[in-house]
């Protein structure tokens, strides 16, 4: 295979790229940084997006999160929300990789962010803190810890009686715990606010409401279907381990029953 061996702001090619390298177009603002010494297959750096979806056909998430912050053209082949290729990757490496996430994305959620929102072994997006409190909330589509989850949410409570924020703007909001006890994300509280607030007709605050609300009776029951999805997954997991328990300590109390037997044969 053929490198193409950059250091600072020499580029070394070793003498079997040449050819190869000299029938290439690589930019040099492709390196991504210029400090750090890198290898670069210069074919890679040119490569359509559709070979590109054939060959990385076994490359796992983080495989392909690693070749997506080599240079600008893996970048933008691997980043772009709106090509159907790059999903396309990104689906097959989740599929394969990711069993526990086999259901498609919610709606308006490009692929990458997907898997990325589900990698748990990342820790906390906010804090980066990688304990067991780390879940996804699927609410609020956020990998959080508890001790984030606790800073950035709020209380009805808190919100209405303290805070004088409107019942019809917490109406429209994604919320999760129960009905008497709801906990809001504050970004989205303080988001909803500024939009409400720059709307200068009667007319568009109405449509604005009954626009956020569609949306936000979608978000809560989308969260609903994962989290149940997730609730069944674990009991089975659990299942599964009680099962293979299960029959370990029947085959070694037949193991028993049988030395039993044996030896009262002896013994008659
Ligand atoms: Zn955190």
């Amino acid at each position: 295979m053929s490198y193409i061996k950059k250091k600072g702001n020499n580029t070394n090619i070793n003498s079997n790229t040449v050819s190869d390298y000299n029938n290439q177009t690589m930019n040099n603002n492709d390196i991504n940084n210029d400090t750090q010494t890198s290898y670069i297959s210069p074919s890679i750096l040119t490569i359509p997006p559709e070979i590109f979806a054939e060959i990385s056909i076994n490359l796992s998430p983080i495989d392909l999160i690693s070749l997506s912050q080599v240079c600008n053209h893996l970048r933008s082949l691997l980043c772009s929300t709106s090509s159907q290729t790059t999903q396309a990757i990104w689906r097959a490496s989740r599929l394969l990789f990711m069993p526990r996430l086999q259901m498609a994305p919610p709606d308006g959620m490009d692929e990458k962010s997907y898997i990325e929102l589900n990698m748990l072994e990342r820790g906390c997006q906010f804090c980066g803190h990688p304990d067991d409190t780390v879940k996804v909330i699927w609410v609020f589509r956020v990998r959080t810890c508890g001790v984030c989850l606790d800073g950035r949410t709020a209380r009805y409570f808190d919100l209405a009686v303290k805070e004088d924020i409107p019942d019809h703007i917490l109406a429209i909001l994604p919320y999760t715990g129960n009905h008497a006890d709801r906990l809001y994300w504050r970004d989205n509280v303080i988001s909803a606010m500024q939009e409400y607030e720059k709307l200068t007709t009667e007319e568009d605050r109405h449509n604005w409401l009954v626009k956020k609300k569609l949306a936000n009776v979608n978000r809560m029951s989308d969260a609903t279907v994962r989290e149940d999805a997730l609730i069944e997954q674990e009991w089975n997991k659990n299942w599964r381990f009680i099962h293979s328990r299960m029959e370990i300590v029947l085959r070694k109390l037949q193991e028993q029953l049988n030395l039993l037997q044996d030896l009262a044969e002896l013994s008659d």
